[in-house]
């Protein structure tokens, strides 16, 4: 037995083995198309984050995607006010399975410090969260251990979990319709 990053494998001569689960996981962790959807300071704390200093493209991560349907890690960064959660939403939605979702910053996270008619008090209650970054304003290194704990939860994921009922139903609590695939079932 020996290990690639934290995986498991059985080295032999000239070959190593692993399941496929674990496989495609490694290689999901190590090319995160993200998604920033960035309102305010936070956002500035991200692009930081993007920097060579921090240089998030050490994680096969620099190529930041502004289309939904070409990520899967939605980074949200910034107060999110309840006008806008529906647009949020909607971003999510059409983001492809499998995606993940890192919540950057107290306001993300649950409104902050505006507990107000107007914001909405954690994205969390129109979408589902994987990571929390705490902070108001986190700084880069948090925000890279937030990317780092995805990674981790990417990396361990079985390619059977989007098509379970337990995650049909988290969906389900935000009204939210899974697109099932026949052909992976
Ligand atoms: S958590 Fe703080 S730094 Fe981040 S968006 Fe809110 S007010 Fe700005």
């Amino acid at each position: 037995m020996g290990k690639i990053e934290d995986l498991e494998v059985i080295n032999g001569e000239g070959y190593q083995l692993t399941t496929l689960d674990k496989a495609i996981g490694l290689a999901r962790a190590n090319s995160v198309w993200p998604l920033p959807f960035a309102t305010s300071c936070c956002g500035i704390e991200f692009m930081a984050t993007m920097g060579s200093a921090y240089d998030l493209s050490r994680f096969g991560m620099e190529r930041l995607s502004f289309s939904p349907r070409q990520a899967d890690l939605l980074i949200v960064a910034g107060t999110i006010s309840k006008k806008l959660g529906p647009v949020l939403k909607q971003v999510y939605e059409q983001m492809s399975e499998p995606k993940w979702v890192l919540s950057v910053g107290a306001c993300a996270s649950s409104g902050g410090i505006f507990d107000t008619y107007s914001v909405l008090q954690g994205i969390d209650r129109i979408i589902p969260v994987d990571v929390y970054v705490p902070g108001c304003p986190p700084r880069p290194e948090q925000i890279i251990d937030g990317v780092m704990n995805i990674h981790k939860l990417v990396k361990h994921e079985s390619s059977r979990r989007r098509y379970s009922d337990e995650y049909k139903h988290l969906l389900s609590n935000y009204d939210i319709e899974t697109k099932e695939s026949e052909d992976v079932k």
